[in-house]
């Protein structure tokens, strides 16, 4: 029998997690998350996903992982920080975001999911679960509200109170059933609208919403086509994502350095001024990012980036 409700294991993977670094950890009941069909659906409909035209398909698997996942009971949500007062070298200087600093997350991560799974195996040696990091239709940031870490700030990112926004999500989608977090409920915005003021493009909707085709952040990593030059001179240095919002966000004031060392930026990076960028060779450039999430994007389109921000 695999559905008995065992709570010593809710507090045991729990206090895994963080044995093992992760700085956050909830439960939540496997279901479908209803409530975000509309939302979802209107924001794929009106193109605000821009070109990742994923996003618009898939609805009903996005909002219920049993379909995703036959058999799952219950989502494992983590959260990682990747916060660090480090920052690049300083004016002039092209901006990556926090979140690309170090080594690709993804990897990190999913090996850190990966050990958690492994220990809930050697208490349930009946489980079944997967590991995702941003690589399943999936709806990470309603999930980490479920699981209770947090709410989703008016700019859409996800907040806890103790560390802020600047947190990865992971997550496990497992065919057992634990003793589950209540979701958080909490708005605790209040009035600020700061991330919607400072917002240099004006892309954050007032429905919790990004518009991904103003957003720094798609535009510079995820589109495949080249930023309009109205936005570009609003760019303000930023060639690969943006952390405008997250950075005036007052719950970010106190945010602590992650305690990850994969997640330190190379201090040749660090101080790469746009000329060393433009000098960079498709070669050099593959080696110093093979393990970054911004090796992703291709060099051709980092170039063009380079290139964006400096109109
Ligand atoms: S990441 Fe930058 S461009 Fe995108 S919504 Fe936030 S502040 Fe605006
Ligand atoms: S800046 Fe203000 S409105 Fe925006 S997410 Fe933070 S608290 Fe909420």
């Amino acid at each position: 029998m695999t559905t008995l409700v065992d709570k010593s294991s809710s507090t045991l993977i729990k206090e895994y997690a963080a044995e093992i670094g992760f700085d956050l950890c909830g439960i939540a009941r496997a279901r479908s998350l209803d409530e975000h069909r509309d939302i979802l659906t209107k924001w794929a409909y009106t193109g605000m996903n821009g070109d990742m035209t994923y996003l618009g398909q898939n609805i009903e698997k996005r909002l219920d992982p049993r379909i995703l996942f036959p058999g799952a009971k219950s989502i494992i949500v983590t959260g990682l920080n990747y916060y660090t007062e480090k920052k690049q070298g300083g004016n002039g200087i092209p901006m990556i975001s926090r979140y690309a600093y170090g080594a690709n997350y993804h990897d990190v991560i999913r090996e850190k999911l990966n050990k958690i799974r492994d220990f809930i195996k050697s208490i349930h040696p009946e489980a079944v679960g997967r590991s995702y990091v941003d690589s399943a239709p999936l709806l990470e940031k309603a999930w980490g509200r479920e699981a209770g870490l947090g709410w989703p700030g008016k700019h859409s990112i996800l907040i806890n109170r103790k560390i802020g926004s600047f947190f990865f999500l992971g997550v496990i989608v497992i065919n057992i059933d634990f003793d589950y977090d209540q979701p958080a409920e909490e708005d605790s915005c209040g009035t600020c609208t700061l991330c919607i003021d400072s917002c240099p493009t004006g892309a954050i909707n007032n429905n919790r919403t990004i518009n991904t085709r103003k957003c720094l952040a798609y535009l510079t990593i995820e589109s495949k086509a080249p930023i309009p030059v109205d936005l570009a001179v609003k760019s303000e240095g930023r060639v690969f994502g943006c952390d405008k919002c997250q950075e005036v966000c007052p719950w970010n004031k106190s945010s602590k350095p992650h305690k990850t060392p994969e997640f330190e930026l190379p201090a040749e990076v660090g101080l790469m001024t746009a000329e060393n960028w433009k000098n960079l060779s498709r070669k050099d450039y593959k080696k110093l990012f093979e393990e970054s999430v911004i090796g992703r994007r291709t060099y051709c389109r980092f170039m063009d980036n380079i290139e964006a921000a400096s109109v």
